[in-house]
């Protein structure tokens, strides 16, 4: 076994709550490109002109060209070994909770039970003058999607100059700064105030192991234990590593 996937497995075993963050990265691998990658979404739509709330409210039509690529990225992807791992760590009762700053739903669909969405979500729409709350499957097909007061709705992921909802903020935090395990994975932890969250688990004494192509902001100052690979491969690896040392 190597050994630093062998020292992330006793520490995930060791650790009486454990919380993992995830990133575009996570997701890579299902076919959803993250902010990095070359020919992706965000190579031809630039996300400070596609990705704020302003341009939103500005040109909502303009900003749904990029919305509707982006919804048939999501509709095509389906969950790596990633995503069925960390649901496999939390059925062993090893990993309390994952917060993502993904809006793919990939999670859920892998079967982790309690996810944060931090960025909100995209399976559901609201209309920014009436507050009308719309599913999506009910939208679907329908481009720019309306209202029924007519104006054009607004996916609930959360755009850069919106707030983060409150819960899903409190409720990180309060599981970072009580964690004693911390599982960072495809992240490049530089979106705020998602990146406050390594910080606090680190300044409340958890371990941090964490699963990256690259280093990151995180990798010299934050991270006890720095996987370096595809995210398929290393969550799958600390999953059998943690098997094993558990004799199962
Ligand atoms: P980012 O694009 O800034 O960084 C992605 C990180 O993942 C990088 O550090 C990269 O090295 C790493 N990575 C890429 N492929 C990987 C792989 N196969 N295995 C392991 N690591 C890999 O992403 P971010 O930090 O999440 O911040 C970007 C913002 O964009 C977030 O707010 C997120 O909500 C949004 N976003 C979401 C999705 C999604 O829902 N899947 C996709 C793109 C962007």
């Amino acid at each position: 076994m190597d050994e630093l996937i062998e020292e992330a497995a006793r520490i995930i075993l060791g650790s009486k709550l454990t919380l993992a963050l995830t990133g575009a990265g996570i997701s890579v691998e299902s076919g959803i490109p993250d902010f990095r990658s070359r020919g992706g979404l965000w190579d031809r739509f630039d996300p400070e002109e596609y990705g704020t709330i302003y341009a939103f409210r500005k040109d909502p039509e303009k900003v749904w060209k990029m919305l509707k690529e982006m919804e048939d990225t999501l509709d095509r992807a389906r969950p790596n070994e990633a995503h069925v791992g960390l649901a496999e760590l939390e059925s062993m009762g090893l990993l309390q909770c994952v917060s993502t700053q993904n809006v793919d739903n990939l999670h859920q669909e892998a079967g982790s039970r309690d996810v944060i969405e931090y960025h909100g979500n995209s399976r559901s729409l609201t209309c920014l003058w009436c507050n009308r709350k719309h599913d999506y499957k009910e939208k679907k097909g329908e481009y720019p999607p309306r209202c029924t007061c007519g104006k054009i709705l607004k996916p609930d992921v959360i755009f850069f100059g919106e707030t983060i909802p409150f819960e899903a903020m409190e409720r990180s935090s309060q599981l970072a700064s009580t964690c004693q395990a911390l599982l960072i994975v495809g992240t490049s932890a530089l979106v705020s105030p998602f990146n406050i969250l390594p910080r606090q688990a680190k300044q409340a004494g958890a371990k941090i192991i964490e699963i990256n192509l690259e280093r990151t902001v995180l990798t010299d100052h934050i991270t006890d234990i720095f996987l370096q690979g595809k995210a398929s491969e290393k969550v799958s690896q600390v999953v059998s590593a943690v098997k094993e040392l558990r004799g199962l």
